[in-house]
């Protein structure tokens, strides 16, 4: 079974019944939604698109929701500029005029100065500030292009004064709650105090959304120890962060989140241009392959296509090359950061921590026994994540829970595959019934062994243990 789980950006390309079945047959465990795009209606008709598809599938696909986040962008104006020439930027739309490109960020003059750029279009066009007058910025044009409406704008090195959830994205959260999805992904996170308002907006609403902080400018860099503490994952969104800070920086950040999302027992995911000429090609380039192999050996818990199954031309391609190229990877061994970091410096708190031990006990065991896959009861999913973040190489881990919601979260875990189970009073009797569960879904043998982590009842009330059980006869 593959370990790494596949993330596709639903869009035009993707967003009837026939290509999300066909997705979802590829290999797709995650739809994310972008709500940089599309309305709520819109959203909704394909959240109730994949619920669907979802009553017949052995694993559901997960839903994601990917705010707006705090972005700037140009106005209305179509503006060529050419390379080497000038240009004027202002942020009070009266000023705005054939030569005064207007851009949504009420503090630009004041936070901008000379030698500060502006990127444009996603970093497709550059302007290199000259002088700072007061109402305007005079730039020179650095690499030239056409501005057509409401293109994206960066702002490298600017700590930018918007707030961490606009307005938008509260309408985005509430949605969120409303629909259930299962992951929120918060798009240009800062620092953790974002991460903790929306955590306890949920909480308040008694759920329990998923939330992946998505790292794509300096501030996010700088501050991302202590993000990742109180985040479920972080997604390394190297399409911004590869605008906000010079490109050459990318592959060390990917790696520094690689080895700290390892340490903490967090959700890795690498996201953007993955397969990007395929969104016009029916194969990739060998630079991308390498990069896909890059994040699977970096033990990413998932890999994300973004246009290439939105508006790309080839959607369920995508996906199948992604297949392709991370089963073949996954056999190699990868980076080691689980080795020893967890044990030492994972989560805090003293039972979470020896569930963790008890997990790694586990791994080290499964792994000694070569065992085809260990078995976890688990209610909200702690357990699985527990057995998750070790990032075992080869040994899936079958969870089994009574919750559906449960279900659909751990969709996004490495290596984990979850199925409902009505649990007993007694666990033993829970644990015999997911044993004859596994073997009939796995279609394995009689007698072989698996590893299983399971509450027992002892004089003290339920009790968290490690076994080696044998899968039974019936
Ligand atoms: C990114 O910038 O890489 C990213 C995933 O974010 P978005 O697609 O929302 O711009």
């Amino acid at each position: 079974m593959l370990h790494t789980k596949i993330i596709c950006t639903i869009g035009p390309a993707s967003d009837s019944p026939e290509v999300l079945e066909n997705l979802a047959d590829a290999g797709m465990n995650v739809a994310r939604l972008n709500f940089s795009h599309g309305t709520h209606d819109s959203h909704r008709n394909i959240v109730e698109k994949i619920r669907l598809l979802n009553t017949n599938r052995e694993f559901p696909v997960a839903i994601l929701l990917d705010t707006k986040g705090p972005e700037i962008r140009t106005g209305d104006q179509h503006m060529k500029l050419i390379t080497g020439t000038q240009v004027r930027v202002v942020s009070d739309p009266e000023l705005k005029d054939e030569r005064h490109l207007f851009v949504d960020y009420p503090h630009l003059t004041e936070q901008l100065g000379q030698g500060n750029h502006i990127l444009l279009d996603s970093g497709l066009v550059k302007l290199e500030i000259l002088e700072n007058h007061g109402d305007s910025l005079a730039c020179r044009v650095l690499d030239g292009g056409t501005i057509t409406p409401k293109r994206h704008v960066n702002l490298p090195g600017i700590s930018v004064k918007l707030p961490g959830i606009t307005l938008s994205d509260r309408k985005d959260l509430e949605f969120a709650l409303e629909e259930n999805v299962d992951v929120v992904a918060l798009s240009f996170l800062r620092n953790r105090d974002t991460v903790l308002e929306v955590r306890e907006m949920f909480r308040e609403r008694g759920e329990q959304i998923k939330l992946i902080a998505k790292i794509e400018n300096q501030e996010g860099v700088d501050n991302l120890e202590e993000i990742i503490q109180v985040t479920d994952g972080i997604m390394v969104a190297r399409g911004d962060l590869g605008i906000e800070i010079d490109m050459e920086e990318l592959p060390q950040i990917q790696r520094k989140i690689a080895y700290l999302c390892a340490k903490y027992g967090k959700r890795l995911i690498v996201a953007t241009q993955m397969l990007e000429s395929m969104m016009e090609n029916p194969v990739p380039t060998r630079a991308e392959i390498t990069d896909i192999a890059n994040a699977v050996f970096e033990q990413s818990d998932a890999i994300m296509l973004s246009g290439e199954t939105s508006t790309g031309k080839y959607p369920v391609r995508c996906v199948e090359t992604l297949v392709r190229i991370a089963r073949r990877t996954e056999v190699h061994p990868g980076v080691q950061f689980t080795e020893n970091l967890i044990q030492e410096d994972g989560p805090e708190e003293n039972q979470g921590k020896g569930r963790q031990m008890l997990a790694a006990a586990a791994t080290k065991i499964a792994r000694q026994l070569k065992v085809p896959g260990m078995l976890v009861i688990t209610r909200k999913g702690r357990g699985a994540t527990k057995m998750a973040n070790l990032r075992v190489r080869g040994i899936p881990i079958f969870a089994f829970t009574e919750s559906e919601k449960t279900i659909s979260t751990l969709m996004l875990l490495r290596g984990v595959y979850p199925y409902l189970l009505k649990f007993d009073e007694d666990p033993e009797l829970t644990i015999q019934n997911a044993l004859r569960l596994l073997k009939k879904k796995q279609d394995m043998p009689s007698g072989i062994s698996i590893v299983v982590v399971a509450d027992i009842m002892t004089g003290e009330g339920y009790v968290n243990c490690l076994q080696v059980r044998t899968l039974p006869e019936d």
